[in-house]
C-alpha cells in the first residue's frame, strides 16, 4: 500500500487513495507541540501511517510537511509549528518504516493533488492560493509543479503589498497574508465591530446573512483579488484556485476577489482574466498529493 501523510500544525492525517484520487482509508493523530521531542512527532506519524496500512506491507510513503523542505527532498530545514529543524527526515523515516519515502512541502503536495485530480486538472497552468491562518500557495506551470531553485516557490503570503504595513510573523512588514487570511478576517471584524470572533465564527455569521460579517469577508476578498492580480501579471495562469478554511464561504469571498482582480490586473480589457474557482479537494489535498508522489516515485 502507498500512503500519503500530511503533517500540519495541529494534526497528522494519513490517507490511502485510489487511482483516481479518492480517499479509500484515513487515520488521524495529533501533532505534538513544537517544543516537544522530534521522536514524539515521528511516533505520531508512524501511528497514522500504520493505521492506514493496517498490517499490509508499505510500498511507499509520501510525507507532506508544513515547513521548508530543501529541494532534493531529504531534509526539513525549518517548520514554524513543528519541532523539525534541519532534520534528515526522509532517510530516518525510510529506515524506520522499511519503505521508500518521498518528502515535500505541504502546499506543493496540495498543488500536485489539484493538478492530478482536482480543479487544475484541465488547466495545466494554474496558481493555488490556500487561505488558512496565513496563505499557502503553489504554482503549476505547463503541467508541472514549480518548486523553485531553493524549494521555496509559492510563498505568496509574504509578498509585500503595503510598504511599512502590518507586522508579520515572518519578521517583515506589510505581507499579503496580514490583509488576506483567516487571521486577517478576525482582525478586520474586530476593528470594525470591536467583537472578538475567530475566522470560522465570522464565516458562520456571514453564511447566516450577517451584514458586518459579510462586509469583513468582502474586505478579505478584495485583498485576495489585488494579490492575485499581481500573481497573474507575473505568471499569466489559465486558472486561479482558492482553497483553505476561509474559502468555505464560497462566492461571498470569491465575487469581491473576482471584481478586484479585474480592476487591478494590467490590460484586463485586452486579455482573458483567469477564472477564480474553489479548490476541489479540501483539507485532505496535502495528504492526497503526498500519496500521489509516493506512488509516482515507485512507478
Ligand atoms: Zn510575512
Amino acid at each position: 500500500v502507498y500512503v500519503g501523510v500530511d503533517v500540519g500544525g495541529t494534526k497528522v492525517l494519513a490517507v490511502e487513495i485510489s487511482d483516481t484520487g479518492e480517499v479509500l482509508r484515513e487515520a488521524v493523530d495529533s501533532t505534538p507541540g513544537r517544543g516537544d521531542p522530534v521522536s514524539e512527532l515521528e511516533d505520531a506519524l508512524t501511528r497514522a501511517v500504520e493505521g492506514v496500512a493496517d498490517g499490509r506491507p508499505l510500498e511507499g510513503v509520501g510525507v507532506s510537511a508544513a515547513g521548508l523542505v530543501e529541494p532534493t527532498g531529504q531534509t526539513v530545514r525549518f517548520a514554524t509549528h513543528l519541532p523539525w529543524r534541519e532534520e534528515p527526515v526522509r532517510e530516518r523515516l525510510a529506515a524506520r518504516w522499511g519503505a521508500p519515502v518521498v518528502l515535500d512541502n505541504d502546499a506543493h503536495c496540495a498543488t500536485e493533488a489539484e493538478l492530478a485530480y482536482g480543479a487544475g486538472r484541465a488547466a495545466g497552468s494554474f496558481l493555488l492560493v490556500n487561505l488558512g491562518t496565513g496563505i499557502g500557495g503553489g504554482l503549476a506551470l505547463d503541467g508541472r509543479v514549480w518548486r523553485g531553485a531553493g524549494g521555496m516557490a509559492g510563498e505568496f503570503g509574504h509578498m509585500q503589498v503595503v510598504p511599512d504595513g502590518l507586522e508579520c510573523e515572518c519578521g517583515l512588514r506589510g505581507c499579503w497574508e496580514q490583509y488576506c487570511s483567516g487571521r486577517a478576517l478576525e482582525r478586520v471584524f474586530r476593528v470594525s465591530l470591536g467583537s472578538h470572533l475567530d475566522g470560522p465564527q465570522v464565516s458562520a455569521l456571514a453564511r447566516e446573512g450577517d451584514e458586518h460579517a459579510r462586509r469583513a469577508i468582502a474586505t478579505i476578498g478584495t485583498w485576495l483579488g489585488i494579490g492575485m492580480a499581481n500573481l497573474v501579471a507575473a505568471f499569466d495562469p489559465a486558472l486561479l484556485v482558492v482553497g483553505g478554511g476561509v474559502s468555505a464561504v464560497g462566492d461571498l469571498l470569491l465575487d469581491p476577489a473576482r471584481e478586484a482582480l479585474s480592476r487591478a490586473l494590467v490590460a484586463a480589457p485586452h486579455r482573458t482574466v483567469p477564472p477564480v474557482v474553489p479548490a476541489a479537494l479540501g483539507p485532505e489535498s496535502g495528504a492526497i498529493g503526498a500519496a500521489l508522489l509516493a506512488r509516482r516515485h515507485a512507478g
